[in-house]
């Protein structure tokens, strides 16, 4: 067991297996989306990881594309959303892949980029998401005015979708329609569409290749589980001191819990200073020597309250998980989630900085 206050145990086998089981069950390319230190799981780690298994990475700033390429990471790097015109110059230096959803940074890339090399482009086309990307009643023109900037090559097309996590797929057959003169005149180009909801359920989007994140780290966005993924990751955090309080004492800020009996009670090192969510205040579960207790009265910053059961073996220092196994329990990402009244990507991202990240196995640069 480790000795730290609290930590995450990331498993990168089981991130790798989740990879490939998406690559199998697509055929396609995979473009591993590793944005937002992989969901909270660590991007070097997982990038060195799935080196061997994705075609392309995937993040969201230039600033991660950065930190990719000084870890040693070879494969294209993709910058999904638009970038400014004063980072041009980086993403030439570091070979990053941008996104071109709008004239202006387009000019600007081709102003600087290299004459010999021409600087690989991926065109994003909004076709209903309206958060970024070129309308898809202007992507022919804008495409035909790209071509004269001699020093970008568009190697790719995508856009996002909006709905793919939701039962009704209406609209996604509105965006894939929208997308299809895009795909017709392609020339080649390396087309992609599908998000993790959409690699396990819309096969109709899966073009060139498949855009995933939260699949790689084993979790499903919606209802469909049309393959097995392991969950990648497991939280931890320790008992720090244990009581025993009398029938009608409070606990924690607000005295929101009030015990019914003499109760007693456990506080975990934990709290929303590690990105544990307040939200879980009187509703969380941790598990304690493999069982389910109930996290009490409210949340603290650095630590919580959980009730205890009067035959409940426990020392200060016993390990408590927050999400992940213990014994033959099981908190699950979604669970916690759904108690916090949130989805498991915040959930995933708002792990802190305190919080220290372990790997299983160990990572080892000699993969790739
Ligand atoms: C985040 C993101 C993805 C991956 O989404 P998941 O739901 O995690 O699979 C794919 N494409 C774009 C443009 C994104 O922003």
């Amino acid at each position: 067991m480790s000795d730290f206050r609290t930590h995450t145990e990331i498993n990168l086998l089981a991130i790798r297996q989740n990879a490939e089981t998406i690559k199998r069950h697509t055929g396609k390319q995979l473009i591993a989306v590793v944005k937002a230190d992989a969901y909270g799981h660590g991007a070097v780690p997982v990038a060195t990881t799935l080196h061997p298994v994705a075609d392309m990475f995937a993040v969201a700033t230039v600033e991660e594309g950065i930190e990719l390429r000084k870890a040693g990471i070879r494969k294209p790097i993709l910058i999904l959303f638009s970038c400014l015109p004063v980072q041009v110059e980086q993403i030439v230096e570091f070979n990053l892949t941008p996104s071109i959803g709008d004239w202006k940074f387009a000019n600007a890339l081709n102003e600087i980029a290299s004459e010999s090399t021409p600087t690989k482009v991926h065109v994003n086309i909004n076709t209903g998401m309206n958060r970024s990307g070129v309308c898809y009643t202007e992507a022919q023109p804008f495409l035909s005015r790209l071509e004269t900037l001699p020093r970008l090559k568009v190697e790719g097309l995508f856009t996002h979708l909006a709905t793919a996590d939701e039962v009704d797929k209406s609209f996604v057959s509105v965006q894939l329609k929208r997308f299809s003169p895009v795909v017709a005149n392609n020339n080649g180009k390396m087309v992609h569409v599908a998000n993790s909801a959409a690699t396990l359920a819309v096969p109709e989007s899966h073009f060139d290749a498949v855009r995933p994140g939260l699949n790689l780290y084993g979790i499903y966005p919606a209802i469909e589980k049309p393959i097995p993924l392991t969950p990648a990751l497991t939280w931890k955090a320790r008992i720090g001191w244990t009581a025993t309080i009398a029938e009608g004492d409070g606990v924690s800020y607000g005295l929101t819990y009030k015990a019914l009996y003499q109760t007693r009670v456990a506080m975990v090192q934990i709290g929303y200073g590690d990105g544990y969510p307040r939200s879980l205040s009187g509703t969380g579960e941790v598990l304690i020597n493999g069982l389910r207790r109930p996290v009490i009265g409210r949340v603290c910053m650095d630590v919580s309250v959980v009730q205890l059961e009067s035959e409940d073996k426990v020392s200060i220092g016993d390990e408590v998980v927050l999400i992940g196994k213990q014994g033959d329990a099981e908190i699950t990402v979604d669970e916690i989630a759904q108690r916090a009244g949130t989805i498991s990507y915040e959930i995933l991202t708002q792990i802190g900085t305190r919080v220290v990240r372990t790997f299983r196995p160990t990572v080892s640069n000699n993969e790739y």
